[in-house]
């Protein structure tokens, strides 16, 4: 095993985190962890702790836990981002989430990629687990939520930090500017599909209060507004 114990996510009950599933098919045969092998243990819940193997079974592992590391609230950073293709959303995701996105909103735009509602909860789920797997290997402890897809105005049902910036070309504002400001607190942040939000989605955001900024000169394709968005708020 290497140097820097491996990560595994675990259900936590007294002082035994269970690994179990896939996770425990990885650290069991694919990083062929033994009874005595440190880990650090996730909670998936923002919890984090150093904790060794006590016992490994059919298809399980029983980590002693031995330590919790001290962890801050993870600040809210809502991205709320216009389905695109299959492929690129996917990628968005896991780059979301290593850019500490700690819930993704997918929105079915006018103009965005349609994801028919019976496969809904199904890609719901795939995104998930990618978010997962994202966390697990840059060592994020708090797992992120991803919703189902929804309508902008359906935004108004949501519970979004009260910071909340547009991201749009158009914009006066530049998100450089006004992220030093904000990096402190939560916030949200609205990016189009490709094509854009049409005139109607864009007065629903600003009617619930979302800031028009912009990046730099250019048109930026979807994820990379999405995710410098992010990075500028790190
Ligand atoms: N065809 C559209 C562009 C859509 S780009 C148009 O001409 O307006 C997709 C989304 O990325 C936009 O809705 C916006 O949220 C974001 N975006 C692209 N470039 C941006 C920039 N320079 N600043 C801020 N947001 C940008």
């Amino acid at each position: 095993m290497s140097k820097r114990p491996p990560r595994v996510l675990a259900q936590i009950a007294d002082d035994i985190g269970w690994v179990r599933g896939s996770d425990a098919h990885h650290l069991i045969h694919v990083l062929r962890a033994r009874p005595g092998d440190l880990v650090t243990v996730l909670d998936g819940g923002g919890g984090s702790w150093h904790g060794r193997i006590e016992r490994i079974g059919a298809g399980e592992a029983a980590v002693r836990l031995l330590l919790r590391e001290p962890t801050a609230a993870p600040r809210e950073r809502v991205l709320c981002c216009g389905l695109i293709r299959p492929a690129r959303w996917d990628w968005l995701v896991e780059k979301a989430v290593e850019l500490e996105a700690t819930r993704i909103v997918p929105l079915t735009t006018e103009r965005s990629h349609r994801v028919p509602a019976a496969l809904a909860e199904a890609k719901r789920a795939r995104w998930e687990k990618l978010a997962r797997a994202a966390c697990k290997q840059s060592g994020r402890p708090d797992l992120p939520r991803i919703d189902a897809p929804r309508a902008v105005a359906e935004l108004r049902s949501c519970e979004l930090p009260p910071a909340r910036l547009l991201l749009s070309a158009a914009a006066g504002a530049v998100l450089h500017e006004v992220a030093p400001g904000l990096r402190a607190g939560g916030i949200a942040l609205a990016v189009g599909p490709e094509g854009g939000f049409t005139p109607l989605e864009e007065q629903q955001l600003l009617d619930l209060d979302f800031r028009p900024v912009r990046l730099g000169p250019r048109i930026l394709r979807v994820e990379t507004a999405a995710l410098a968005a992010l990075a500028a708020l790190l």
